[in-house]
């Protein structure tokens, strides 16, 4: 497994900062920075109002006196001396262009040096789906011919010509060998620890997370039928004689169906539902007068427009597709009105599963019609291919949809029809997206000492919507429309179409996403930054030595160090390093050079932390190595016989802040911690964990802090470029909601390891810690979203600080991290025009440059709903609200944000159906739209939103922070998981089995399946699975002889074992966090923790089927029509 990873942001120019010496800047100690920023950020710092008035303080003059050489001082090579490139005129040559495909090679982008090419799993389109793809031919999205960009905006007619000289790139560093990680187990298992066995981490055997025992029903339903459903095969598709099905719709027939079920499973039985848990009235549903009516029989009889066995809400009005006949197996009438009495038995009056809308479809329809031909971005309001197709992006003028996606490409031109369609208009940005190999990674752009070229007044950079007028020598900008001259170095001539004849060779004229070098005008304070800092402070009290992290963390540290982000791979990082170990005092390590033995320095007295060393604390590694390993050898000794129990977690932090404003510069600090910080200190914490609030309107309160000290503090940390990355390793409550604050607040990330036991969980915790020390990052950042007339931005989800209306602070952003921006209209938008949107962020690069990542993106405007919905994307409307709704529950009950999730969604397709529901418009839209019910169901029922009994509060306030960075890929498996039928799995093949809808029904007792929700990944084995099968996964033909407590496959040696476990490396690779392996026998008890994830069945804690959903979505849908 190999998880470097390069700099991907222009790793070539990396030039070291001159004169990085030590600890040069006189406040040490001084005072603190007040909070905010004293004007550090000039071009960010306007009034708070979109536009700056006034003298833009961005626009220097000529290069006055003052300014160091900044850039001029690096030799931005990558354009090639002078070749072309924009730095300052010394233009002689022509431009030349270089070689369009000039391959960005090397692991630079690529996560991870051997990992199998960029999701392969979403390969070639299906074969065995071949008929799909030509039936669903008809219902492409953006079918109408979106117009051409605004003025100024033109696709290019050359592709991309590369501008500039090649990228150098260079071998990324390959991480060491896995053999290298530390291999002895450090001196663990003293304590028996509990097998884990939840998913987030495994809650102790003792809290079962799943007792087998079935409780009784909440206070849900009419008496539960603790009796066993209709024992045998039955049932499933709907389980037991339920209760109450959730909507009531459904009456379901005990009866026998036929599905596969075997005994009794718990999950037949009742849902649990904790004791403590009080439901509401209906589970899933509000209760209400729509419910209440909706006892009777299903609606859809009279519900015209809604056949039972039609795409949910939509087209009702569709005409059959040309064409189309029962394409996909076991979906007879998808995408077209039944065309035949679907089979089931009309008594049940419930709608057939394999009659709605099914999300395995709509991906492998989408990667049939879109995944052969190169995404590119010149063509505006294009959406984009679904996420869970694998395709490449060529950027002509637009960001890629790897950096942003947008919830529509078609935005209603005013604010009366935003709001009548309900449908949320937000971009999910992914700033330093890692991009795969075969696509280019954004130019860096050097204009010298002047700096990038704006707007006079928006301040909008320089962008491919800026039209040039009178000569080339002013420009109009295409946010405001202002018209700001042409800097006299930066003056070109226009071609006969009014465009810049240097067009193509400037990636800020042509392109949707590169790179600025800052000024020194950009940078805080105006001086140049120092290189970043890496901190690492560990807990060395009892539990965290007995479970073996303070091993584990020092043994890889001595060679993950070698690791450290670099923009060159040729040369040493620049970062340095310190180091910190902790309980309930402080302990700093000098480790200067020149010691033969590093020092301790114990600080005690935890309520005013400082940094009691100044020479010594922060190091090169390189120079420092002898000492550095000696320290990390003697740190596991130091600690092995601690008695000390107790933490302190606020004074860590500070610590790690203090070290980073002693040595003026930005950094990350690496906090490994194990429990609840009782110590005496500051931001001491106390145990509040309380279940019963779940439920009531207090449970807001469980995902708030419970002191405001960390909210403090994250600003502190923000203001100097202090970002926190928290792994926790609890055996306990630990408070996840309050130690997560400054960590989703300054762009950091939180892991979590409960239980932790060495042996079965080093590998997860070490490939997401060497994953994270070396992902590219930029420190200190500050985004700033800019809007053409007519939209702005006005709400922001992610982890950050924002001291204003405007600015997301970050005082770290790494290449996984996303921020959602929404957007609300403050006047009407041009159908001509379109909307544009410019996402700058200003960051310090890891050897210390200040840099300006541009993202643009242009959409159409219209004036008719059908082409809103037809633009729309649902994967990332489905973010969207996601992180919408996990950030309402900070302040309302959760009941109120479900039910506003459910109305806003009613509202999105009643809309849909009332206005667009025409038959020139049917058949396209309900392609972007028809998935709505099935994923928002999914985010209904998440942990978050409605906990199951073994859900710890830990864990819920812990996936609400996961989620408020996610990106749409991410969001889309975590909440709808992936499940691939592995006894498909061709191995002479590359491609992936097409996967299987996430429910138990499309399980086959003689298969295996592979899960995967970026979090998690099982094996599921059914118990008749061929002998054959067995042998080539286990190694064993029986069932019996599985061990289900295995973490890894047996490395066979058959073609079989060899391919999935590649398919696994790469499903890895994909994720962003290491997912580790549960092996779950069919009807074993672990089962229960592998139906959690089949999202599309009724859930053990009351969340609704799918098909109970829909019905429900029906209802409330006809309800607001009537
Ligand atoms: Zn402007």
């Amino acid at each position: 497994m190999n998880v470097n990873q390069q700099p991907h942001m222009a790793s070539p120019y990396g030039q070291p900062q001159p004169g990085y010496q030590g600890y040069p800047q006189p406040g040490y100690g001084g005072g603190h920075v007040p909070s905010g920023y004293p004007a550090q950020y000039a071009p960010y710092n306007g009034p708070g109002s979109a536009y700056q008035q006034g003298p833009p303080q961005g626009m220097r003059g000529p290069p006055t006196s003052g300014a160091p050489p900044v850039s001029g001082a690096q030799s931005y090579s990558q354009f090639g001396q002078g070749e072309t490139q924009n730095g300052p005129p010394p233009m002689g040559a022509p431009p030349q262009r270089p070689p369009v495909s000039q391959t960005y090679t090397p692991g630079a982008v690529n996560l991870s040096g051997p990992q199998p090419p960029f999701s392969q799993q979403f390969g070639a389109p299906p074969v065995s789906m071949q008929q799909m793809t030509n039936q669903m031919a008809s219902m492409q999205v953006g079918s109408t011919a979106p117009s051409p960009a605004g003025p100024g905006y033109a696709p290019p007619s050359v592709s991309q010509a590369a501008m500039s000289a090649p990228y150098t790139p260079a071998a990324p560093p390959s991480f060491p060998p896995t053999s290298a990680a530390p291999s002895q187990p450090p001196p663990t298992e003293a304590v028996a620890r509990p097998p884990p066995q939840s998913y987030y981490g495994a809650p102790p055997p003792a809290q079962q997370p799943f007792p087998n025992a079935v409780p009784p029903f909440s206070s849900t339903g009419p008496t539960q039928p603790q009796a066993p459903p209709p024992v045998s095969p039955q049932s499933f598709p709907q389980a037991p004689p339920v209760s109450q099905p959730p909507f009531s719709t459904a009456q379901v027939p005990p009866g026998p169906t036929q599905s596969y079920g075997g005994p009794p499973l718990a999950s037949q039985g009742p849902p649990m539902v904790q004791a403590n848990h009080v439901p509401p009235t209906q589970p899933g549903m509000p209760p209400g007068p729509i419910s209440a009516s909706m006892s009777g029989p299903p609606p859809q009889p009279g519900m015209q427009g809604y056949p039972p066995q039609q795409n949910g809400a939509f087209g009702q009005v569709r005409g059959p597709q040309p064409g189309y006949t029962g394409p996909y197996p076991g979906q007879p009438n998808y995408g077209a009105p039944p065309a035949a009495p679907a089979p089931a038995p009309p008594a049940t009056k419930r709608l057939d599963p394999d009659s709605v809308p099914s999300p395995i479809q709509v991906i492998e329809d989408d990667k049939a019609n879109k995944g052969s031909e190169p995404f590119t971005t010149g063509v505006r309001g294009q959406a984009p291919p679904l996420v869970t197709t694998k395709f490449q992006v060529k950027d002509q003028g637009n960001a890629s949809p790897r950096y942003i996606r947008c919830t529509a490409y078609n935005m209603p031109c005013n604010s009366d029809m935003a709001k009548q369609s309900q449908v949320p208009l937000a971009a999910v940005i992914k700033p330093l997206a890692p991009l795969p190999p075969d696509e280019t990674p954004p130019y860096l752009v050097d204009h010298g000492e002047s700096g990038p070229i704006r707007c006079n007044r928006c301040k909008a950079y320089m962008c491919p919507y800026m039209q040039f007028i009178e000569g080339g020598r002013r420009f109009q900008c295409g946010f405001c429309s202002c018209v700001t001259e042409v800097p006299p170095h930066y003056f070109q001539h226009l071609d006969h179409t009014g465009k810049r004849v240097d067009c193509y060779d400037r990636p800020e004229l042509s392109m949707g996403s590169y790179e600025f070098m800052a000024t020194v005008d950009y940078c805080k304070n105006n001086k140049i930054p120092q290189p970043p800092a890496f901190i690492f402070l560990i807990d060395v009290s009892y539990n965290a030595v007995k479970n073996g992290m303070v091993g584990i963390v020092c043994q890889e540290l001595k060679t993950l160090l070698d690791y450290l982000p670099r923009e060159n791979p040729d040369v040493e990082s620049n970062i340095r390093v310190g180091f910190v170990t902790y309980n309930k005092v402080l302990h700093f390590y000098n480790v200067k050079a020149s010691l033969a033995q590093p020092q301790m320095m114990v600080v005690s007295d935890v309520a005013d932390m400082f940094v009691p060393l100044l020479d010594g604390f922060l190091v090169n590694v390189s120079e420092s190595r002898v000492v550095i390993e000696s320290l990390l050898d003697q740190i596991p000794e130091m600690f092995a016989d601690t008695r000390e129990t107790e933490t302190v977690f606020g004074p860590v932090i500070q610590a790690g802040l203090e070290a980073l404003k002693a040595a003026d510069c930005a950094g990350k600090l690496f906090v490994f911690h194990s429990s609840l910080p009782i110590a005496e200190a500051p931001g001491k914490l106390k145990n509040r964990e309380d279940k019963k609030l779940v439920g009531t309107d207090k449970e807001k309160s469980l995902f708030q802090p419970q002191v405001s000290f960390y909210n403090t503090l994250a600003k502190e940390c923000v203001v100097q470029g202090c970002c926190v990355d928290l792994f926790l390793f609890p055996n306990q409550y630990v408070d996840v909601a309050t130690l997560g604050v400054v960590p989703t607040s300054t762009g950091g990330s939180i892991y979590k390891y409960t239980y932790f036991q060495a042996s079965s969980d080093q590998e997860r915790f070490l490939n997401d810690l060497r994953r994270d020390v070396q992902k590219p990052m930029g420190f200190d950042a500050v985004m700033r979203v800019r809007t053409s007339t007519g939209i702005r931005a006005t709400d922001f989800f992610g982890s950050f600080y924002m001291s204003n209306t405007t600015d997301v602070e970050l005082a770290g952003l790494d290449c996984d991290k996303t921020v959602t921006v929404e957007f609300r209209h403050d006047d009407k938008l041009s159908e001509e025009t379109g909307a544009l949107m410019q996402c700058a962020v200003l960051y310090t690069s890891c050897s210390g440059q200040r840099r300006l990542r541009i993202h643009n993106m242009a959409v159409n405007c219209c004036s008719q709903l059908a082409d809103l919905y037809r633009n729309c994307e649902t994967d990332t409307v489905i973010n969207f609200f996601a992180k919408y709704a996990y950030r309402s529950v900070l302040s309302s009950p959760i009941k109120n944000v479900r039910d506003s999730l459910v109305n806003q969604c009613a509202q999105i397709l009643a809309c849909y159906r009332k206005n667009c529901a025409s038959p020139s418009s049917a058949g396209q839209v309900t392609k972007c739209m028809k998935l709505l019910p099935v994923y928002l169901n999914c985010v209904l029922k998440s942990d978050v939103l409605q906990p199951g009994a073994d859900i710890s509060l830990d864990d819920r306030a812990y996936l609400r922070q996961l989620v408020s960075t996610m990106d749409v890929s991410e969001s889309h498996v975590f909440f709808y998981p992936r499940l691939l039928p592995l006894q498909k799995l061709d191995v002479e093949s590359i491609s992936v089995p097409v996967a299987v809808r996430d429910s138990e029904e499309r399980l086959s007792r003689g298969g295996v399946y592979l899960l995967e929700n970026g979090l998690n990944i099982f094996l599921w084995v059914g118990v008749n699975a061929q002998q054959e099968l067995l042998q080539n996964i286990f190694g064993t033909p029986a069932f019996g002889q599985i061990d289900p407590n295995m973490t890894s496959l047996p490395a066979l040696d058959n073609p079989f074992s060899k391919r999935l476990r590649e398919i696994i490396e790469s499903v890895r690779a994909q994720r962003s966090r290491y997912m580790k392996l549960m092996v779950v026998k069919q009807e074993d008890k672990l089962e229960l923790i592998f139906k959690h994830f089949l999202v599309e069945d009724k859930s053990n804690n009351g969340g609704a089927s799918y098909v109970d959903f829909l019905c429900h979505m029906h209802k409330e849908i006809r309800q607001l029509l009537s």
